[in-house]
């Protein structure tokens, strides 16, 4: 069997994910999502030393005449701005980018948001190609096209559905990830069996040791699973209209934890998406069990596989409960009679609820 593994996203966009080990050494796989003469490498200042050689070089080998340029930004979601989307699109103006060319994504989550951004606008949209290096960007945020730029008021507050053309998930470059950062994606991956299978949760429960050890095969796994799930929704549902809002299950607490942290100051203390998004499941499975929605056995399930993955279950220090709700209600999904949340009936079923009451919320963040 072929070490390669390919998820199919159909509907209005149709696009393979590959998901393998050594994929960016793979010239036939590459230069196949590439139509014209142009393309963009866009990557970060940790990425790009590591990988954006060996990609050049591989599209080079099936294709000598292809004219590539790298535009390279700090490390960081603080530069996922609309100055550093400026910058992007200077580059493609420099490259004499045509309306064939492609833009390459290669990086996590900040960098595939920017590149496709820039390529969603760069004469009303050009390809992108997304080489997710993250856990991370490889089972969320590369699959289902989402592309944002932050501003001072709030994440993601521009941005264009522009799906890619192509996601190609080198499972190799994960073996320099931070530590830290593929636990943050193992906390997507978990959302996956929260909110649609609790025997994908039970699989989990059983590789978490392989999962953390960065063993290949059971990353892959993951990683496969995770994206067919998320392909389904977004084939679907590709503009969230409906279902596709499931995915946000722990983000309305997430959310709230990392604006109100980058508020109080939290600096490198601060948890990031994926560990915010893992006390978030954890307080809305909480919810779920104080509605009565769900037993609250299966918030102790999900809290101890959150916890072998290394990850936070409760909410920092110094965070209040009245301050994270009046974030919650400033969140895009807040209501005039309380607030939405994705909650669970049980594990491995997640479902929207609206109208829920501010006083119950708090007793959840005052861990009553
Ligand atoms: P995410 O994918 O979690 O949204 P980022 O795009 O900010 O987040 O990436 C997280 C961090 O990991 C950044 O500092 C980025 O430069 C770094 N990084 C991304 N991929 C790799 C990799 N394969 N090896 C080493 N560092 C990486
Ligand atoms: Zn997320």
């Amino acid at each position: 069997m072929s070490p390669m593994r390919t998820v199919k996203v159909d509907g209005e966009a149709r696009y393979d994910i590959c998901i393998g080990p050594n994929l960016l050494g793979d010239s036939a796989l590459l230069s196949h999502a590439l139509r014209g003469r142009h393309a963009l490498i866009v990557s970060d200042g940790n990425v790009a030393p590591l990988y954006a050689d060996r990609v050049e070089a591989t599209l080079l080998a099936a294709r000598p005449t292809l004219s590539i340029a790298c535009f390279v930004i700090p490390p960081g979601e603080q530069e996922k701005t609309l100055a550093r989307f400026c910058q992007a699109l200077d580059a493609l103006a420099d490259l004499g980018a045509t309306r064939d060319a492609a833009v390459i994504a290669l990086g996590g989550g900040v960098v595939g948001d920017l590149a496709g951004f820039a390529a969603a606008c760069w004469m009303r949209g050009i390809d992108v190609v997304q080489l997710p290096t993250t856990l991370l960007a490889m089972v969320d945020s590369s699959v289902g096209g989402k592309t944002a730029v932050d501003l001072p008021a709030g994440k993601n507050l521009v941005g264009a559905f522009h799906p890619p053309r192509a996601v190609i998930a080198d499972t190799t470059t994960l073996r320099t990830l931070p530590e830290r950062e593929l636990r943050a994606g193992l906390a997507e991956v978990v959302k996956y069996g929260a909110i649609f299978d609790d025997e994908f949760l039970g699989w989990l429960e059983r590789h978490a040791d392989a999962l953390l050890a960065g063993d290949d095969a059971a990353l892959s796994e993951a990683i496969a699973r995770s994206c067919q799930y998320k392909a389904e929704v977004v084939s679907r549902d590709p503009y969230e209209h409906g279902e596709r809002a499931l995915l946000n299950f722990g983000h309305t607490f997430g959310h709230a934890i990392e604006a109100e942290q980058g508020y109080a100051g939290a600096g490198n203390q601060a948890l990031n998406h994926g560990e915010a998004v893992a006390v978030g499941m954890v307080l809305a499975a909480r919810l779920s069990a104080v509605l009565g929605l769900a037993p609250a056995s299966h918030t102790h399930r999900l809290q101890a596989l959150l916890q072998r993955l290394g990850l936070p279950t409760v909410i920092p220090a110094g965070l209040e409960p009245e301050a994270l709700l009046a974030r919650m209600r400033l969140d895009k999904k807040a209501e005039a009679h309380g607030l939405r949340f994705v909650l669970w009936e049980r594990a491995g079923l997640a479902k929207i609820v609206s109208g829920v009451p501010d006083d119950r919320v708090l007793d959840v963040l005052r861990g009553r």
